[in-house]
């Protein structure tokens, strides 16, 4: 790309314009409930939440002739909608040249461990369909002239299987994917959040949900139930969990209500961890370009002063800004990484220089400090030298780089109004991404019956993925959870179950939990979360700090269940459930970690479990850094994941094998018959 592409061009790739949503069902039927007169809406399935993957779902179903809707905290919230990076990343087989390998594909998405060989798989084969269908629907994915898909590298990705419509791509899937939900007519309850799960003893039944718009005098809090007969979990990841996080505000997701409802997650131990900038701000994913072009890297410590803080770490200047510009495709941080004098050693830097209260900016009026020997061009690791050769940028100053190979990168963040033309960028180390999340079958099944999970809040990867892999799966899982719901025709109209026996369950659980005066308030419930997981499930923890923080966690809980919420305004009832939640989720990822390092559980993906005897000990120039020597990975837990769910009070944690996956065995002529029956779906075989 250079300077010539028109601003206009720019503009529509950098501010994407959603369409309009038709006007809510109206829903007739009430039930008078725990002393609320209760609107009951009865769909088919129920999609809750709106990102791309439950888009693609609803979309999906409703061309399936599922009766389907759709319930959203916020229509345009969430990361698919607001999240993005210098060229945000599509991973799909590659579309150019000599094509892919599947099971190459498969293999490279598993190559982490801890995920289901069958699920790399279905990742691999079904990303053709997934790119081609949004292409369809007019995703502006780039192509050369003779219809090759442009491709390029990114974390995780040895092939180069990313591709990019720029810093918006996930905003412009769901813009896609939204225009058809509603020229397919699918009915969408925006500003609803789902609070509780309606089941019987055969599975789901419906759900309890806050919708201010509902809100009355004969029901203060805007309680609304849902009837249904399928129900797909497609609300995001956990992203409030954190402190210091580069997620959207406002994403919830909804590990505690799977819990709480009795479904188990897997891997939620594995979280992606890397340099943005902070939701206070402007969040946004810094890999790509952003240090492709090696901007200067300092601290500002509070008397003002700079530190020049990455030369107490590298050897040479050309080191430094080799790993500097290696960010770009080794975005995440990963212990094995910190060794070597490799990338993650510049998180490990950056993330140390936060703790001691510095500021970390980077400056892209600037090249690096010298270490050794002035920075040049010139003076670079051969694959970064030949990658910034070929790219064209030999300009002198990284933001004439940046210019050059990707403007869109300065467009974005001008839109926010930060120039990184004119002001260095303050950045951090944050949370981004849960690779873990809900445990679904081939089908995109949990373990509760006619409950599905997609996207985000479905645990379909390993301990590492491959940048563009999450938004890849949830097209691919949203279409197969589609496809088994159709085929079972258990949701093509509206449910008549009757819900009030379990409605009213659901709604006491609630008023139990509203209704005390000495209640935790939400906000304490907030900061305690957030601080305990970035302080101590964050990219450095040892076995002691994990156990004090589940302990903590564990005892927050049974202070919620104790003493109830506190809420001043019936308008935070929605809010404060989700902190409630939150505070389960967040207890199950310190039982799940607890578990994993008591059992000889080493650093792996997103973090470095320290121990003063571990085998892995970084260096720095000036020597090396007991403080963070680690236990590294056993291959053994690369075959398994961990399992938990939530018995009464307590969190159960287990270990099962990953699902295998030997090759395709095929044969067209026998598995034909199993397609046309709609065998494959295997609708009489229970879940996981
Ligand atoms: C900064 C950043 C950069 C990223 N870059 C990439 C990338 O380059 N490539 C890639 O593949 N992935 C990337 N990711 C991850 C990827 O964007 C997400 O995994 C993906 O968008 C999640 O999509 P989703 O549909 O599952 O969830 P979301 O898009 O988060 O949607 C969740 C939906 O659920 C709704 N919701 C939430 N809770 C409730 C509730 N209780 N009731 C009702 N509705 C609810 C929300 O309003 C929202 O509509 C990035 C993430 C971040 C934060």
């Amino acid at each position: 790309m250079s300077l010539s592409v028109p601003q206009e061009i720019l503009d529509a790739l950098t501010d994407v314009v959603m369409p309009r949503l038709k006007p809510e069902p109206e829903v007739a039927e009430m039930l008078r409930i725990g002393g609320f007169d209760v609107p009951v809406y009865r769909t088919g399935a129920l999609v809750i939440g709106s990102g791309a993957a439950g888009l693609r779902a609803a979309v999906e179903m409703k061309r399936r002739g599922v009766y389907v809707t759709i319930i959203s905290q916020s229509a345009w919230g969430g990361t698919s909608a607001c999240s993005g990076s210098d060229k945000q990343t599509l991973h799909t087989a590659n579309t150019k040249d000599q094509g892919d390998n599947f099971q190459a594909m498969a293999e490279a998405i598993r190559a982490g461990g801890a995920m289901d060989e069958d699920t790399a798989y279905i990742e691999a084969v079904g990303s053709v369909r997934a790119m081609a269908s949004l292409q369809y629907l007019g995703l502006p994915l780039p192509q050369d002239h003779l219809g090759g898909t442009l491709r390029y590298q990114t974390d995780h990705d040895e092939v180069g299987r990313a591709t990019s419509c720029g810093p918006r791509t996930s905003r412009l899937m769901v813009k896609v994917l939204a225009e058809e939900a509603i020229r397919l007519d699918i009915p969408f309850f925006n500003h609803t959040t789902a609070i509780k799960v309606l089941k019987d003893a055969q599975g789901v039944t419906g759900l309890l949900a806050i919708r201010p718009k509902e809100a009355s005098d004969a029901n203060p809090y805007g309680l609304t139930l849902s009837a249904c007969s399928a129900m797909v979990f497609a609300a995001g990841g956990p992203g409030e969990m954190y402190r210091d996080s580069v997620f959207p505000n406002g994403c919830f997701g909804t590990l505690g209500l799977a819990l709480e409802s009795g479904l188990e997650l897997t891997n939620i131990t594995e979280s992606q961890f890397g340099i943005g900038t902070r939701r206070e701000g402007f969040p946004w994913n810094l890999s790509g370009t952003y240090v492709q072009v090696i901007p200067h890297i300092y601290s500002v410590d509070t008397e003002g002063t700079e530190h020049h803080f990455l030369a107490d770490y590298y050897r040479t200047t050309q080191e430094m800004a080799s790993n500097i510009f290696r960010k770009g495709y080794q975005w995440p941080f990963h212990a094995s990484r910190m060794l070597d004098f490799q990338s993650s050693l510049v998180d490990l830097a950056i993330f140390r220089e936060s703790q001691k209260g510095r500021r970390v900016y980077m400056d892209f009026n600037r090249n690096p400090v010298a270490i050794d020997a002035p920075f040049s061009l010139d003076r670079l690791d051969p694959d970064v030298g030949a990658y910034l050769r070929n790219a064209g940028a030999d300009h002198a100053l990284p933001i004439d780089r940046l210019r050059h190979m990707n403007p869109l990168a300065i467009e974005l963040y001008k839109r926010y109004k930060v120039d990184i033309t004119a002001d260095p960028l303050e950045f951090a180390v944050n949370n981004q991404h849960m690779n873990g999340g809900i445990a679904v079958d081939t089908w995109g099944r949990t373990n509760v019956s006619g409950i599905y999970a997609v996207g985000e809040a479905s645990g379909t990867h390993g301990v590492t993925r491959p940048g563009g892999s999450a938004l890849n799966a949830g097209q691919v899982f949203g279409t197969r959870v589609a496809e088994h719901i159709g085929a079972s025709s258990v949701a093509a109209a509206p449910s008549s179950a009757n819900i009030s026996t379990v409605g009213e369950a659901a709604v006491s659980e609630v008023m139990r939990l509203l209704t005390r005066e000495s209640g935790q308030s939400w906000k304490d419930i907030r900061t305690e979360v957030q601080a305990r997981m970035s302080d101590h499930a964050g990219i450095l923890c040892t076995a002691h700090d994990v156990t004090m923080a589940m302990e903590g966690a564990r005892t927050l809980n049974a202070q919620i269940r104790a003493h109830g919420l506190q809420v001043s305004r019936t308008g935070e009832v929605a809010r404060a459930i989700q902190w409630q939640q939150m505070a389960v989720a967040s207890e199950a990822v310190l039982s799940a970690l607890d578990h994993y390092i008591a059992q000889g559980g080493g650093s792996r993906g997103a973090r470095a479990i320290c121990d003063p005897t571990g085998d892995s000990l970084p260096q720095s120039v000036h020597g090396s850094l007991p403080e963070v020597r680690f236990r590294a990975e056993r291959d053994t837990d690369k075959q398994s994941q961990l399992r938990v769910r939530l018995e009464g009070t307590y969190m159960i944690v287990t270990k099962v094998p990953n699902r295998p996956y030997d090759g395709d065995q095929s044969f067209f002529e026998r598995d034909w018959p199993a397609w046309l029956t709609g065998g494959i779906y295997d609708q009489d075989t229970a879940p996981l």
